[in-house]
């Protein structure tokens, strides 16, 4: 069996467990790029409360761009690496002013998939994992996030090698999942990892697809 066909399989068994969700495309694309970057390194609840309070200080972008970076990292501490988060927030948002004039990337839904990532991802702390959530989360492209479960998971069923880092995953991926699929395979990944394939203690006896995995039959 190809990685092609295995992706497909397991893409099918998660979809049994979970369902196939669908992408919320009414979200803001540039809410969507921040919330992102303050879910660095930390859960989805300090990530929204960080996001909360810095709105709540700063309603517009416009009052979070002409904030100092201490203030803002004050804002968003709870969602940790505040110093770092602060500085991509802030120098993203002032080289959003100065190219397009204005603190919207609604552009981006009409931009290519193949441009967009490019245009995103030079800014510091803005890594293709923060650009491809924003694309498949707000914008409903069909690119693959890779974040810490879908990288472990996809090292257990061999769908990359046990070394390969994440910004390697976000370039071998793709070439696997079925067409279409990225974003449903992605949200299950994620809650399977949550729920069943734990990093420490994987609940293999629990799992629906043991015949697909690598670690489960030793072989990692
Ligand atoms: S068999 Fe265990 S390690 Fe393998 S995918 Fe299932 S839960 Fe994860």
């Amino acid at each position: 069996m190809d990685l092609e066909q295995k992706t497909e399989l397991v893409s099918d068994a998660l979809e049994k467990l979970y369902g196939a969700p669908e992408p919320d495309i009414e979200e803001d694309v540039l809410e969507c790029l921040i919330l992102t970057v303050l879910s660095q390194n930390t859960n989805d609840v300090n990530r929204d409360k960080g996001f909360a309070v810095l709105k709540e200080r700063y309603p517009t972008w416009e009052e979070v761009l002409d904030a100092d970076v201490e203030d803002i990292a004050d804002a968003i501490k709870i969602a940790g690496l505040s110093g770092q988060k602060s500085r991509t927030i802030k120098n993203f948002l002032t080289w959003l002013k100065a190219e397009y004039g204005e603190l919207d990337l609604e552009f981006i839904r009409e931009m290519e998939t193949k441009d967009a990532i490019p245009l995103l991802s030079q800014h510091k702390g803005i890594g293709i994992k923060t650009v491809s959530v924003t694309l498949a989360f707000a914008c409903g492209r069909d690119v693959f996030p890779v974040d810490t479960h879908v990288l472990r998971i996809s090292k257990r069923l061999g769908f990359v090698p046990s070394n390969c880092t994440a910004e390697k995953a976000h370039e071998l991926m793709p070439q696997i999942i079925p067409k279409g699929e990225a974003y449903p395979f992605h949200m299950n990944l994620i809650a399977f990892g949550r729920q069943i394939c734990d990093a420490r203690k994987p609940k293999c006896d629990q799992c629906p697809i043991t015949t697909h995995c690598l670690y489960y039959r030793g072989e990692l």
